[in-house]
């Protein structure tokens, strides 16, 4: 192809994505470390002799060398080489609830990185955390899954406000929260129709953007599904379209197994 830098470039990566190309291969979408989001040819992938079929299935860490130009260019990329280094993906094939979680994970992350190749260490760094809390089971799917989002939401500049109200900026907390104004609001800038959250609710999301497991394992089914319901909400306003997996997450008991 003339004008294509066609070159060898390696880097870490979450499998987010993988879809059916011609008769045996596979087209890959990646969340990498270092170039961002990218999508790759794998050949050969569907036959049964294939090199890295089986480590190239959604969720997996991997290790990869990809051929194509890491600045752009038209060509579409090839995987020449992948190295698992966790296959996360097999520890939710038995376990329907942590599978959906990690799907709306993988799907969320796709569409905060909508332009390919442009680098962001900190939603990798997310995801791949996200992805792992998952596995290691040491807190209830749903919790993970809406820390991702928030913390995710926050990365893209779109957090909810959830103690200054989110129009002027005084100092809560405040009991009202409304999607379209941002956030938790004071009881000047209330908008009409705003939800009013049980302050446990408030408390629950906070301690999901800063990381406080303590706080939010502790919490109780309720403020759980309340919390799930209100980042679902925020999350799906500055979407453009809604998220496919979302609504497949299994809220029903907010305290899922762990
Ligand atoms: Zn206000």
């Amino acid at each position: 192809m003339p004008g294509y830098r066609r070159q060898l470039y390696r880097d870490d990566a979450v499998v987010l994505r993988v879809q059916k190309l011609g008769e045996s291969d596979r087209i890959i979408t990646l969340l990498s470390r270092r170039h961002g989001r990218l999508r790759a040819v794998a050949r050969g992938v569907r036959r049964t002799t294939s090199r890295f079929g089986a480590r190239l299935e959604p969720f997996g860490h991997v290790d990869l060398q990809i051929a194509g130009d890491p600045n752009g260019g038209d060509g579409l990329h090839t995987v020449s080489q992948v190295e698992a280094i966790e296959l996360y993906g097999k520890r939710f094939l038995d376990d329907y609830p942590r599978y959906t979680a990690a799907s709306a994970i993988a799907e969320t992350a796709e569409r905060l990185s909508p332009v390919e190749r442009e680098p962001s260490l900190r939603l990798f760094q997310l995801t791949l955390g996200a992805i792992r809390a998952l596995a290691a089971r040491e807190h209830a799917g749903t919790l993970v899954l809406d820390a991702y989002l928030l913390r995710g939401m926050g990365v893209a500049g779109w957090a909810p406000a959830l103690v200054e109200c989110a129009v002027c900026g005084t100092k809560g907390p405040h009991k009202a929260f409304s999607v379209p104004a941002g956030g938790a609001v004071c009881p000047d800038c209330r908008p009409p129709g705003a939800a009013h959250p049980a302050p446990a609710t408030l408390d629950l999301m906070v301690a999901l953007s800063s990381g406080n497991w303590h706080v939010a394992d502790a919490a109780e089914a309720g403020p759980r599904r309340e919390c799930s319901g209100l980042v679902a909400a925020h999350l799906q306003w500055h979407l453009e379209r809604g998220l496919r997996s979302l609504p497949l997450v299994d809220r029903t008991t907010g305290e899922e197994q762990k």
